[in-house]
């Protein structure tokens, strides 16, 4: 933890999801959430589900489908740009001028983020650039429900949905209470089938979220205790036997829900933005991303840093290695450049002058260890 002083972070009253449901099996409770939403202006449902299901089947219990809805799978290859959102919005509104009755997002991070965007959307009008920012959208959005299939991002319970304008280079979401889901269904279930290094990689974005926080000034008496919780449920998942047995799936999803509760009042700290330059650079993805740049950490983050390499081990995942090794002159610089721009996050972990410690020079030499 920092022995700095404490900032407040500014957000002062904390919106959280309306509802949650728990449990196995909890998505075949979905048809049920959303028959009372189905009225005489519209019967239709959108539902925004991760191309994962397309190539495996749809989750077993999922029994919520009617032939009134509107099926869109979402392509996860790469994360979402403003365009893709806007392709998806002009896909909704061309199928009825009716307003959909609900929203449903089935998926991980991307696909939960795409829902929360395409809700925002279909009230508020315009283009998806429109919003990137604080507090921009003017109405709430269409009723929406997340069903997470991975855990770890925390997209289920954030005010914000993460898209590229590819034009400015702005990765940045739409940040406002009306972006929190009304309905999410935790069901760990959905996680039985994830790949071993990607369950690792999205469900570590949880513990690091909650790293940086603790260990940033800017605090939140109720953030902090949702962090700590989160990085204890953490502890037991990977530093347990096996991360994916039933009861760690289910832990995991509860650190994941809560991970993202808790930087609603609070911010990340030097992992995030070193991410973000990878992403915005060499298009690496945001977890994974997170992973590498911990080979990194060390002076910032000591103790989190030896018990994310003990995860690692215990776990026995791959983390990429050697990607900026060989790099253009122009790339580190780029690098530096989307890296440094993520001024809170770095003033939260490093102070107001974080630009003497993370010169160009020094941020180079930061990159070229990953
Ligand atoms: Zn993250």
């Amino acid at each position: 933890m920092s022995t700095g002083t404490t900032l407040t972070t500014g957000i002062r009253n904390a919106r959280n999801v309306l509802r949650y449901l728990y449990g196995q099996g909890a998505i075949a409770d979905l048809a049920d959430i959303l028959a009372p939403r189905r009225g005489a202006e519209s019967r239709r449902a959108v539902f925004f589900i991760d191309s994962f299901f397309q190539k495996n089947g749809l989750p077993q219990r999922l029994n919520a489908i009617t032939p009134d809805d509107q099926v869109i799978y979402v392509d996860t290859t790469n994360e979402p740009t403003t365009a893709l959102i806007n392709g998806m919005y002009e896909k909704v509104i061309d199928e009825s001028n009716a307003l959909p009755c609900a929203v449903v997002g089935i998926g991980g991070g991307i696909t939960m983020d795409v829902a929360k965007a395409i809700s925002n959307l279909l009230t508020n009008k315009g283009r998806a650039e429109d919003y990137q920012g604080w507090d921009l959208l003017k109405v709430p959005g269409v009723f929406k429900v997340a069903v997470p299939s991975i855990s770890g991002t925390g997209a289920e319970s954030t005010r914000t949905c993460v898209m590229t304008n590819p034009a400015t280079g702005l990765k940045l979401g739409m940040n406002s209470d009306f972006t929190v889901y009304d309905q999410i269904i935790l069901d760990p279930d959905l996680t039985r089938t994830v790949p071993r290094n990607q369950y690792f990689y999205t469900g570590m974005d949880a513990y690091l979220h909650c790293m940086e926080a603790l260990g940033g000034s800017y605090r939140n008496a109720i953030g902090d205790a949702y962090s700590d919780q989160t990085i204890r449920l953490c502890r037991d998942v990977f530093l347990g036997e096996d991360m994916m047995s039933e009861e760690n799936r289910a832990k995991l999803m509860v650190a994941s829900y809560l991970g993202g509760s808790a930087i609603a009042t609070s911010y990340v700290g030097v992992v995030h933005p070193f991410s973000a330059g990878l992403s915005v650079v060499l298009g690496i993805h945001h977890c994974v991303g997170n992973c590498i740049v911990m080979r990194a950490m060390e002076e910032f983050y000591p103790e989190g840093h030896r018990e994310y390499w003990q995860m690692v081990q215990r776990q026995g995942v791959k983390i990429p290695e050697g990607i900026c090794r060989d790099l253009t002159h122009e790339q580190y610089e780029r690098l530096y450049a989307s890296t440094v721009i993520h001024q809170k996050p770095l003033t939260n972990a490093l102070g107001e002058n974080y630009k003497e410690i993370l010169t160009p020079e020094k941020v180079k030499q930061l990159f070229r260890k990953l």
